[in-house]
């Protein structure tokens, strides 16, 4: 595969990027080219294997909840984050999921969310990447829908007892702690389940097209008992699953667009030297004119999510902010990835080349974290004021 050259239309690097940015995202990029790429072919062609042993020198990097401050994580600011993120899913959306479920979505919420105990117990193991977490929010019947949720969690004693299933969980079956959400009597809460706790089992789910090089699972929960000092005391309501969502879906914005330059970097380099009609294919027009828009989205994808990155760390983020730009993202992400398998031709449908594992992985990021037709309600709410029936 020859070296990735990135798209820097605006010349973010120079103008917007300090030096600590650049080198978190630089030694980022290079993990990812010299360790990552050289394996995800036989991962994917393995469904639902993730590359486990690569985790230590992830940890080792920083990766797991790299924008959280002590118990051992890097604590670097939104925009390097973001950069981290971006050239995570330059590699793989599997590669960059793994990284947000462990950070965003188990790591943040005991960190916002928990105790000092849940603190000091769960986070270093975790940013060591020696203990794996999962997040449990959508079910078989409720996943758009979260607050139809109907897994329970019920006083016993000076515990809880939980039953329930969850559905489509990255990392299920590999982890050691599950943030699962559950209904209780007093309306939504978080807990920690330990996942060699008698009643609790995840199954995997194979056969899928997209995001294969990522464990996705079922978890069921039966009777399964926690103390409770297993319950997220400061998450209270809706509110505490989807603050976590917030977190990821910004780490997305950044991801996907690494993935569209991974694409549209391939298209150019293959397009520069396949001869069609006696010509480069990168001479014909309507390739130029195909790269002009890729290049052209990519920059002001980069732009919207650098702009929430800035307001991010200033503490300004309003959640409609990052519908904005996840919905965007990940739609010109998705069509770029699309253009650029099918400027491969052939050869673009073979795992030789990236476009189409990119295009693939993209449909799931399309449906996740709030579908686009999610995050359309969520702005058109923002917009009217008024929630669309
Ligand atoms: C590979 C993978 C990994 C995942 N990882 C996790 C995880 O780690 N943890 C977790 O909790 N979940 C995870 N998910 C689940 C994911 O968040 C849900 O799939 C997503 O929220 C959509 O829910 P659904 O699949 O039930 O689709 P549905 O909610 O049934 O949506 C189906 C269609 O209906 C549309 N729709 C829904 N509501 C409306 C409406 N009001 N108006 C108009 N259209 C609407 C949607 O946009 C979509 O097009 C994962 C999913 C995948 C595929």
């Amino acid at each position: 595969m020859p070296a990735f050259e990135a798209p820097d239309f605006l010349k973010l690097d120079e103008t917007q990027f300090s030096e600590e940015e650049r080198m978190i995202r630089d030694s980022a990029r290079a993990w990812v080219s010299g360790e990552f790429l050289p394996r995800i072919q036989e991962h994917v062609r393995q469904d639902g294997s993730f590359p486990m042993d690569l985790v230590p020198q992830m940890a080792e990097l920083g990766m797991f909840g790299a924008n959280l401050k002590g118990y051992g994580c890097a604590g670097m600011n939104n925009v390097a984050y973001g950069l981290l993120m971006q050239e995570l899913e330059r590699g793989d959306s599997g590669l960059r999921s793994f990284a947000s479920v462990q950070g965003a979505l188990c790591m943040y919420p005991i960190h916002a969310y928990g105790t000092e105990a849940q603190k000091e117990k769960w986070l270093p193991p975790m940013a060591a990447g020696e203990a794996i977490g999962c997040f449990g929010l959508t079910e078989p019947d409720h996943g758009s829908f979260v607050s139809g949720m109907t897994t329970r969690a019920e006083r016993k004693g000076e515990g809880w007892v939980l039953n329930g299933v969850k559905r489509w969980i990255t990392n299920g079956s590999l982890a050691d702690v599950a943030v699962v959400w559950a209904v209780t009597d007093d309306g939504v809460r978080g807990f920690l389940v330990e996942t060699d706790r008698a009643g609790f089992e995840a199954r995997d789910i194979k056969g899928k097209f997209s995001l294969r090089a990522s464990v996705t699972s079922e978890l069921f929960l039966e009777n399964v008992e926690i103390p409770e000092s297993n319950q997220l005391p400061g998450a209270k309501g809706l509110g505490g699953p989807l603050g976590c969502l917030t977190q990821a879906r910004y780490g997305i914005s950044w991801g996907v667009t690494g993935a569209a330059m991974a694409c549209f970097d391939e298209a150019v380099q293959y397009a520069r030297d396949r001869i069609v009609q006696g010509g480069p294919l990168a001479s014909k027009q309507l390739t130029q004119m195909k790269f002009a828009e890729m290049l052209t989205e990519i920059t002001k994808a980069q732009l919207l999510a650098l702009q929430v990155g800035r307001i991010k760390d200033a503490g300004q983020l309003h959640h409609s902010m990052v519908s904005m730009i996840k919905r965007n993202n990940v739609d010109i992400a998705l069509r770029i990835a699309r253009e650029a398998r099918d400027l491969l031709g052939a050869n673009g449908i073979v795992d030789d080349y990236q476009s189409m594992r990119h295009m693939m992985n993209l449909e799931t990021v399309r449906t996740y974290e709030g579908t686009h037709d999610i995050h359309t309600l969520i702005l058109g709410e923002h917009i009217t004021g008024m929630r669309a029936l």
